[in-house]
This record gives C-alpha cells, sequence and structure tokens, in this order.
C-alpha cells in the first residue's frame, strides 16, 4: 500500500496510542461536576460525621432515669419546656425530671441521655406522658459514629459515583481534586460530506463520525470540541486544527487510507505523524504521532472503523490519561449461532447481539453498516491465527453496554 511505513498487531497499536495520551492534570472541580471522574488525591473529612450528637428519632429528649418507672398504664409525665427543632443551633440543656421535645437530627441537649420515640408517649406539647423506659443512649447518634474528623473517606483512584459525592458533600466539600477532563479535538473530513439538517446533493452523505466520537469522548468524561465536515483540501485542514490550539489530542476521521485525496495523510505525513497498516479488521489503516507537540490518532472513515477502532485504541488511553484503572470493557464468553469467516493474520471484530449464552452476528463484517453496529451490545472477537468459526463455537465477547 502507498505511504505505508509500518504493520502493527492490535496490542502493538493500542500501546502506542496509550503512551501518546499525556495524564490530565489533577484540578479541583465544583462536585456536581465530578460524576464520573477520578479522584486525584485522597478527601479528608474536616468535620465527624454525623457533627453533633443528635436524635435519631422524633420524640423527647430525657434523662433515662427519669423514666425508668413508665409503663404503658403508668406514664410518667414531664413537663416540656423546650421545642428542639432540627436545625436550632443554640444550646438548651435540659434539667433534671424535664423532657425537651426534639426532632429527627436536632443536637442532643446537654443532660439528656437518651429519646423516647414519640409513638411511646401522648405525644404532648407543654407537658408529655412517658409509657415505655428507655436505656441510656437509645436513638441518640453519636458525633463521629460514621466518620471521624480528619478521617479519610475517600481514596485517590476512586470513581465518584452517586453515593461517593454524597460523602464528599456529606463532610462539606464543595469542591474536589479530579483528573481534568480530556480535551478532545474531534475533526471530520471529507469533501463529501454534509451536516445534517441541510439538503442533500446526489454524491454528498452525512456526516456522522464526528458525533459518533464526540459523544463516546463525553461519555467517559472528556470534552469534545468538534469541527464537521472540513473539506479535503490540507491548507483547511491545517487551519481548522491550528485554530484550535488548547486541544489535548486531536481525533481525525477519514483521508488515511490508499486512495487520492486523502488529506490527513497528505497534511499529517513527514509532520511527526505516521501512518500505518494496524493487523484488524475493520479499521486497518491508522495514523498516529504528534502534530508539533498536539497528540494526534487518525482513525478511517468508515463509520464502523471509527466507531470501532476508537473503542478499542483511542477510549482505553483517554480513560487512562483521566486517572482511571479499568479501561477494558468486561469480556465474557458465548456460543456463536453463525458460522464466521476471518480473515489470515488480522484480528477481526464482529458486531453482535448477546442473549443469554449464546450471541449473534448482526449485519456482516463491512465497516460501512452502521445500522448493525447501532443494534449490536457487544463485539465478537475472532483471533488473527482464526479463519473460520463454525457455528455453536465458543467465541470471546467484548461487551459494549
Ligand atoms: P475515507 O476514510 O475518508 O476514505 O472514508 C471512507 C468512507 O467513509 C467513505 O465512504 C466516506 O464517505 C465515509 N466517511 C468518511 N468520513 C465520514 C463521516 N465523518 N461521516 C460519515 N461517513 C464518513
Ligand atoms: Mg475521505
Amino acid at each position: 500500500m502507498q505511504g505505508v511505513t509500518t504493520s502493527l498487531s492490535v496490542d502493538d497499536y493500542r500501546a502506542r496510542i496509550a503512551s501518546l495520551v499525556p495524564p490530565a492534570p489533577v484540578v479541583l472541580l465544583p462536585t456536581d461536576e465530578c460524576l464520573g471522574r477520578v479522584l486525584g488525591a485522597d478527601v479528608v473529612a474536616p468535620v465527624a460525621l454525623p457533627p453533633f450528637d443528635n436524635s435519631a428519632m422524633d420524640g423527647y429528649a430525657v434523662r433515662a432515669a427519669d423514666v425508668a418507672g413508665a409503663e404503658r398504664h403508668a406514664a410518667v409525665a414531664l413537663p416540656v419546656p423546650v421545642d428542639i427543632p432540627a436545625g436550632r443551633t443554640d444550646i438548651v440543656p435540659l434539667l433534671p425530671s424535664t423532657a425537651h421535645r426534639i426532632m429527627t437530627g436536632a443536637p442532643v441537649p446537654p443532660g439528656a441521655d437518651a429519646i423516647v420515640k414519640v409513638e411511646d408517649t401522648d405525644g404532648g406539647v407543654e407537658r408529655v406522658a412517658v409509657r415505655a423506659p428507655v436505656e441510656p443512649g437509645t436513638h441518640i447518634r453519636r458525633a463521629g459514629e460514621d466518620v471521624a474528623e480528619g478521617a479519610t473517606v475517600l481514596r485517590a483512584g476512586t470513581v465518584l459515583g452517586a453515593a461517593q459525592l454524597s460523602l464528599a458533600a456529606a463532610v462539606g466539600r464543595a469542591e474536589l481534586p479530579v483528573y481534568r477532563p480530556v480535551r478532545v479535538l474531534v475533526l471530520s473530513t471529507g469533501t463529501e460530506l454534509v451536516v445534517p439538517g441541510n439538503p442533500l446533493l446526489h454524491g454528498q452523505i452525512y456526516e456522522s463520525n464526528s458525533v459518533l466520537l464526540a459523544a463516546a469522548v463525553r461519555e467517559i468524561g472528556g470534552t469534545a470540541t468538534v469541527l464537521r465536515a472540513v473539506p479535503d483540501d490540507v491548507e483547511q485542514f491545517h487551519a481548522a486544527v491550528k485554530a484550535h490550539p488548547d486541544a489535548d489530542v486531536l481525533v481525525t476521521s477519514g483521508g488515511v487510507s490508499a486512495g487520492a485525496y486523502e488529506v490527513v495523510k497528505d497534511a499529517l505525513t513527514g509532520r511527526g505523524v505516521e501512518f500505518m497498516r494496524v493487523a484488524i479488521q475493520p479499521g486497518g489503516p491508522q495514523g498516529s504521532g504528534r502534530f508539533g507537540e498536539l497528540p494526534v490518532v487518525s482513525l478511517p472513515g468508515n463509520p464502523v472503523s471509527t466507531a470501532l477502532t476508537f473503542e478499542l485504541f483511542l477510549r482505553p488511553a483517554l480513560l487512562s490519561a483521566m486517572g482511571h484503572a479499568e479501561v477494558d470493557r468486561p469480556r465474557t464468553r458465548a456460543a456463536v449461532t453463525e458460522d464466521l469467516r476471518s480473515p489470515a493474520g488480522k484480528r477481526q471484530y464482529r458486531r453482535a447481539r448477546l442473549d443469554g449464552s449464546s450471541v449473534t452476528p448482526v449485519g456482516g463484517p463491512g465497516s460501512h453498516l452502521l445500522a448493525s453496529f447501532a443494534a449490536s451490545d457487544c463485539l465478537i472477537e475472532v483471533p488473527e491465527d482464526v479463519t473460520e468459526v463454525p457455528a455453536g463455537a465458543d467465541v470471546e465477547i467484548l461487551l459494549l453496554r
């Protein structure tokens, strides 16, 4: 093939892309921008949880000794001088032989050692009849019993889900140190491309790769700036890239294979980016390197090739750059329902649907079959040295959803 300088295995190419994308810096972001991101430093609790002894029930704060003799038919009556709703911040000590009405989450007054729940009383406002005794300590949530002040509540490397974010908020954190989103510049090339919403002439197609790439980048926490339908013109390509100097990574689609008008190849060959064949089907023609300082990954234009090679090469590299330790899709094995053929020497990926312990290919191996990709939930991986897989054979599966 013209312009081919190297041929690489899938694993070697994956390693090449992984080393191309530098780790993102750790920055402080507001907690509500941290969902799915990875903590870049431990989080220590500046306050204990709970911060103060508080009531676990709506009821009455008492001294257990004052209600020791209470029974269902022999209530102990106590005056109720004070109400303590949740949020009351002044301190109102409890005097002997009195009860403070108290709500869940309100601070337990000094002098009280137990809470009688409202169901064990007549619910009185001025005076209360207590109908059951309590052990000291009953229904009191102790300061620090969840988290001690100064304790490490979240470790660096934690992927922040809803539960972790709420814990950070509960100890008072408004911002968290996380790996900054990788800023990806997505550039799709092709003079035939038309942005959806515009009419299509014969010979033109709607541009879709940038939609896939931007969505896939955002899905894993990156940001995407999208340049759609850049014509097959080297000067326009260079101008488009130069207009976005703050990108961390440039991802292009199209213009890397063997034909004429291969704009990405023409624009970047001899400028730090190498174009090569990877032993994969679909998605063999690939380009990667550095254009100046800028890491570049150039994917082929066929939509399924774009999608699949983003998935296999760039997705793990971006996840790793954003601090993730788990960068691979889960795998399983299943019995394939049809015969498969695969080219010798190439690792083939087939779109498929998994149903329990069997897996059915969706569409053929053709790299333009986008509808079958959208209908798939997994990929079948056929190794390089396998050319035929009979129906019923066990195959390796990558779960996409
Ligand atoms: P290329 O790699 O530029 O030779 O493109 C290979 C095939 O993918 C051609 O049929 C292109 O029209 C198509 N293609 C390239 N880029 C896109 C895109 N951004 N959206 C949809 N189809 C594309
Ligand atoms: Mg093209």
